[in-house]
């Protein structure tokens, strides 16, 4: 008999629903404080979804390091990486202003804020937002902070934008110096390789680590504290739905000239995964091993790109920031008006820069997004609250924009494997 064979994406979405059904039931219908939260949702599932996140977080320094290293080095001229380098970073922060713009746009429509009951709202603590924030370095010192001080430091700390230089210098000097230094250069290939490997075979867990995950989030929030919210989380999620299946979508289709359907069949697993962990970092193995096993684009670009784009470029947490600023302006009766949107949608752009990739961070450079225009910081405490639905939806959707700029990026420069791309079957491996 035929086995019916589900693939690891079916799987993944399986485990997704399920998780979120477990979870609303354990809300609902098992009272706190029983075996609940001891056993179930601080135990069980607390311990196997962040050990999966673990897992996931265990990759990315080491793959990130090894395959810029080997990429780089095979690139070769650093001319081309220049080339390269400058139309990602122009792609990514353009794709950000535009998403803010969209998110400002469908707010205006929306009207979040109007005909909110304040009283309604329940205020979350900031905290701790407020002892964790970065954003009291300055511009200058978040470029200074990519040249490393002290390299293994940085691969220690994950620090994303220097461990990227580091390794990108290494790397072209290992081209420079061809067969002198081949040893080293076939140890970083065959470590790059040993990477992947791992990727691969931690993906077996991801089902059970989803369910986990999803489990947990719901058993702890439910939906009660959405209702007041519902306005403002309706424009962020069609704000999100805007970006992810028109703007991204025609850009395939025009600057990459890829069916967009494709792409977005292929891709979905990747988006499951970030929004169940909510974190772009964990992502960066599993979109570059998607993009080149599934897309045929060359390893050798996104190896690069994705891990640089887990890093700056954030669209679907810029789109969380356009849409809660004109929602507190709205509530506290703020008037916002066309200088105050030219500087929203700059600062949303460039807060992304130099934070890491990671759950909730978004609400952290809000802060700096409201203090741009004089919002009151009260605003970020009310969507506290409703916010770990909307970090997990946005992060996939700054995965997903990472992985259409690399897309055009390599197509552009003739890096994409056009065969493998239209093969429904590439990519088995990782299904
Ligand atoms: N969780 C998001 C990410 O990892 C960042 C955020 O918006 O908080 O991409």
């Amino acid at each position: 008999p035929k086995r019916l064979h589900i693939g690891l994406t079916g799987a993944i979405l399986i485990a997704l629903l399920l998780g979120l059904v477990c979870g609303v039931i354990f809300h609902y219908l098992v009272p706190a404080g029983t075996i609940r939260d001891d056993v179930f949702v601080n135990g069980i599932f607390y311990m196997v979804g962040q050990g999966f996140i673990r897992l996931m977080q265990m990759l990315v320094v080491p793959l990130v390091f090894c395959s810029i290293v080997c990429g780089a080095s095979s690139i070769g001229d650093t001319k081309t990486l220049g080339t390269i380098g400058l139309k990602t970073l122009a792609f990514y922060l353009c794709t950000t202003a535009l998403a803010v713009s969209v998110a400002l746009s469908v707010a205006n429509l929306i009207n979040p804020g109007r005909g909110v009951d304040m009283s309604s709202l329940v205020a979350g603590d900031t905290s701790s937002l407020s002892s964790s924030t970065s954003t009291d370095v300055s511009f200058a010192d978040t470029l200074l902070n990519i040249i490393p001080k002290n390299p293994i430091q940085a691969l220690a700390s994950g620090d994303m934008l220097a461990i990227i230089f580091f390794a990108l210098f290494i790397g072209i000097i290992l081209s420079m110096m061809g067969r002198k230094v081949e040893v080293v250069h076939r140890f970083f290939e065959q470590f790059n390789d040993i990477m992947m490997k791992m990727t691969s075979l931690v993906m077996y867990v991801a089902p059970i680590g989803v369910f986990c995950l999803l489990a947990r989030t719901f058993a702890n929030i439910g939906f009660d504290a959405f209702l007041p919210m519902v306005k403002y989380m309706l424009g962020v999620l069609l704000a999100l739905a805007v970006q992810c299946l028109v703007v991204y979508m025609l850009l395939l289709f025009l600057l990459a000239r890829v069916n967009p359907v494709k792409f977005l069949k292929k891709f979905i697993s990747v988006m499951m995964f970030a929004f169940s962990t909510a974190t772009s970092n964990a992502t960066i193995p599993l979109n570059i091993e998607t993009l080149e096993k599934k897309m045929g684009v060359d390893r050798r670009i996104s190896s690069f790109t994705i891990p640089l784009g887990a890093t700056i470029n954030m669209d679907g947490t810029s789109i969380m920031q356009g849409v809660a600023v004109v929602f507190t302006a709205q509530l506290f009766g703020v008037q916002l008006g066309p200088m105050e949107y030219a500087t929203v949608i700059a600062t949303a752009t460039l807060a992304s820069i130099g934070t890491a990739g990671v759950p909730s961070v978004g609400l952290i450079t809000l802060s700096m997004v409201f203090n741009s225009v004089g919002l009151p910081l009260e605003g970020i405490a009310l969507i506290m609250g409703i916010d770990r639905i909307l970090d997990m939806t946005r992060t996939a959707v700054n995965i997903t924009g990472d992985a259409v700029c690399t897309t055009v990026v390599a197509k552009q420069a003739g890096r994409m494997n056009l065969d493998v791309f239209n093969d429904p079957h590439a990519g088995q491996e990782l299904d």
